[in-house]
């Protein structure tokens, strides 16, 4: 029997209409060895960041479905184009944009949920013999306005789809080959790794790493699908996100991971009471703002002794949304942004059964002279952030201090 199979390719895999075209060419092959796919593409390379930027022009902090609606466009663009590569070599396709899918998700714009998709209709396709192209990134809501799904979303469009069709796997195709140990653009030495747990990649999406979207990695987890992440322009097996038990390996760090795009809000003075502190938290994760770390200390000097600063660390992406709701929330507190900051994590299953790698990563940190303004851990995850200007020396070192490097 044929397999039916999604596949998603990233913005680099359809950056070009040479990178259009190759791709169209090795679907054919795809094709040829029996193979049904499911086709999600994300918008070319750039693209996004382009119309983001023009929204960005007229009002920084907007968000809601006018922003939605312009910055899912890249997608319409690339899957057109590649349903046009494909149809010149005389395969049948259907372009498909998310309302046409119905692919439902809440209205939290710029990061919405999908709440529920109807698979039937693409394999009623796939059946035909006709490959549907499905726009990543994008949704629509109960009001027909169209959503997205947040930085990187068209792994979870692929992973959803998958799932909604009982899918045990899902490929997705980028510009690397594998997972490795570290982003390998920041870590030279980085390595591939085979398998990671879902934990351990949820946890490494969370703290910056962009190869997967996190809500992929949930959603893979939650319904049984395996996924493949492999290289567009290679053709051999990259690294698989599977349970736990199926990972053999249980590394105490299995990566260095990094987000380059911190930003820390800091007030002061903090109203006090409990009510502002729970009221602000509550209104950002209504929002979808993951705040990350966050530290309250009381101020030291005489003049303002009692009053209570507060720190939180917000990505890049949530800063507008953040200080729209500060805006509303803060008033009369200084709120000062900084945006030059990084995070950087170390992330394995199994640190929960070895002590000592907070003292090995602030050791690290120490000896290379890394300053670290803020802190926090988990079982499985130890988190500082620190100043942009430091990422690449405290990545590579770490990456060293926890055996990861690769042996030439
Ligand atoms: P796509 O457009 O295909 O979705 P992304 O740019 O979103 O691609 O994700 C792929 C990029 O993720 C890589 O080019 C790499 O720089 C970065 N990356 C970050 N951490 C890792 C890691 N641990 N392993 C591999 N790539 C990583
Ligand atoms: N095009 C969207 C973005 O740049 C979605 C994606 O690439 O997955 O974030
Ligand atoms: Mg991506």
């Amino acid at each position: 029997m044929s397999k039916i199979l999604v596949k998603k390719y990233g913005g680099t895999s359809v950056g070009s209409i040479e990178r259009i075209e190759s791709l169209a060419d090795r679907l054919v092959r795809d094709i040829a060895r029996g193979e049904k796919p499911i086709v999600v593409a994300s918008a070319m390379s750039g693209e996004t960041n382009k119309l983001i930027a023009l929204a960005e022009k007229i009002d920084p902090d907007y968000r809601g479905p006018a922003y939605d609606m312009l910055i899912a466009s890249g997608e319409q663009v690339s899957i057109s184009l590649l349903a046009i590569a494909l149809e010149k070599r005389g395969v049948k396709t259907q372009p498909l944009l998310a309302y046409q899918l119905g692919i439902l998700t809440d209205s939290t714009h710029a990061k919405a949920r999908i709440k529920d998709i109807n698979g039937s209709k693409l394999i009623e396709l796939v059946n035909k013999n006709i490959v549907p192209i499905v726009a990543g990134f994008q949704g629509v809501d109960e009001d027909d306005n169209i959503t997205t799904l947040g930085r990187g979303g068209s792994d979870t469009t692929a992973v959803a789809l998958a799932a909604a069709i009982k899918a045990d796997e899902c490929e997705i195709f980028t510009d690397v080959p594998a997972v490795f140990t570290a982003d390998p653009r920041l870590v030279p030495k980085a390595r591939e790794v085979s398998k990671f747990s879902y934990d351990e990649m949820m946890e490494m999406a969370a703290l910056g790493s962009k190869v997967l979207h996190i809500r992929c990695v949930e959603i893979g987890a939650k319904y049984g699908v395996k996924i493949h992440l492999r290289s567009t322009f290679e053709e051999r097996e990259g690294t698989w996100i599977l349970p736990e038990g199926e990972v053999m390996e249980q590394a105490v760090v299995s990566s260095v991971t990094h987000d380059a795009n911190t930003a820390v809000f800091k007030l002061f003075p903090v109203p006090p009471g409990p009510g502002f502190l729970a009221e602000l938290f509550k209104t950002l994760a209504a929002k979808g703002v993951i705040v990350d770390i966050i530290t309250q200390s009381e101020s030291d000097e005489p003049s303002t002794k009692g009053q209570q600063r507060l720190a939180f660390s917000v990505t890049k992406e949530d800063v507008p949304l953040t200080r729209q709701v500060l805006k509303d929330l803060a008033k009369n507190v200084d709120v000062n942004l900084i945006e030059n900051m990084a995070k950087i994590s170390v992330v394995g299953v199994g640190m929960r059964n070895h002590p000592g790698v907070a003292a090995r990563f602030f050791a690290t940190l120490a000896t290379q002279n890394v300053p670290i303004h803020i802190v926090t851990t988990s079982e499985i995850k130890i988190s500082a952030v620190i100043s942009q200007a430091d990422l690449q020396k405290a990545a590579t070192s770490l990456h060293t201090e926890f055996s990861l490097d690769k042996i030439d």
